[in-house]
């Protein structure tokens, strides 16, 4: 049998990116304004500061402003509420950006809660979950945006096909099932209590695999010529898909890295000048 063709998250998201750049200038030119995107992060966790550092850095080449908020491990629940409030209320911010997991301490989800929905370009918040799920206007999470647009970009129409999500996190698998279902896929939900998943997984079009578990999915567990999304991203980089084994079965695949890696700061990126561009009224 031949191999599956890649999807290249790299060469999409690049294009999104310089895209959302000309967009940027332009606005910036129309208002006087950059697009602003806060970052929050409370503590020093090395991989968040890296992320944070990452995602500000993109910000920078993409011509949007960013402002960087940096509270000490030790906030309390209340002072971040108090900070993403205000930052809600500051109309020189269009987006924010709550870097997670947090510290145990912290209850994730009133920290989300205050972030307000016009500017969740990060789609975290319950607002943006149900907008995203009923296919309405507003930001959508960025990992499974970003698997959206390699679908689209792939020629993947996803209406009436057999999607099975892998993983049901709330920044992950849970919204990626609700987008696909969104565009009239028939999706299952597959998770740490399913039972005999490869035989659910043998009879899906489309796999989306958000697990955290290097290479659980095996080639054999594929139905041929399925596409395969690869969200994982596991120390050594690598993903949640056997790749090599998948390689021979599936007809799209998607590679880590370089597939669904790149679009989610490409999405969060598009969203914050999405963002400013509806608060400029622009
Ligand atoms: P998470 O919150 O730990 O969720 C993992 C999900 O996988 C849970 O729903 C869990 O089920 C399920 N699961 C665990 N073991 C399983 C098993 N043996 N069989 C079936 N399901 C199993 O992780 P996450 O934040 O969604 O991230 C998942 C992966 O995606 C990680 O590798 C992460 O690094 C990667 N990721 C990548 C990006 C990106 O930008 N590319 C962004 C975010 C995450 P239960 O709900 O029953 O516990």
């Amino acid at each position: 049998m031949s191999q599956a063709r890649l999807m290249d998250g790299t060469a999409l998201a690049r294009r999104i990116v310089e895209r959302t750049a000309q967009r940027a200038a332009a606005l910036t030119e129309r208002t006087g304004t950059a697009p602003c995107l806060a970052t929050v992060l409370v503590g020093e966790d090395p991989a968040s500061v890296t992320y944070v550092r990452m995602k500000r850095n993109r910000c920078r080449t993409a011509g949007i402003a960013s402002r960087q908020v940096a509270l000490p491990a030790a906030t309390t629940t209340e002072e971040l509420v108090g900070t993403l409030r205000s930052l809600s209320q500051d109309p020189a911010v269009h987006g924010i950006l709550l870097q997670h997991p947090m510290g145990g301490h912290i209850d994730e989800r009133a920290a989300f809660e205050a972030i307000a929905p016009e500017k969740d370009v990060d789609g975290v918040t319950f607002a943006s979950f149900a907008t995203m799920s009923f296919g309405l206007p507003g930001f959508v999470s960025c990992t499974p945006g970003g698997i959206m647009r390699l679908l689209d970009e792939y020629g993947v129409d996803p209406a009436g096909r057999r999607a099975v999500v892998v993983g049901r996190s709330a920044i992950l698998g849970r919204p990626a099932g609700m987008l696909l279902l969104a565009r009239d896929a028939t999706v299952t939900y597959c998770h740490s209590r399913t039972r005999e998943l490869s035989a659910v997984l043998r009879e899906a079009d489309i796999v989306v695999a958000a697990i955290g578990r290097p290479r659980l999915i095996h080639g054999r567990d594929l139905k041929p010529g399925a596409v395969v999304i690869d969200a994982g991203y596991n120390p050594g980089n690598v993903g949640d898909v056997d790749f090599d084994s998948a390689l021979e079965r599936a007809g799209l695949i998607t590679p880590v890295p370089g597939g669904v890696g790149p679009m989610t700061i490409a999405v969060l990126l598009e969203q914050t000048v999405d963002a400013a561009a509806r608060q400029l009224g622009a």
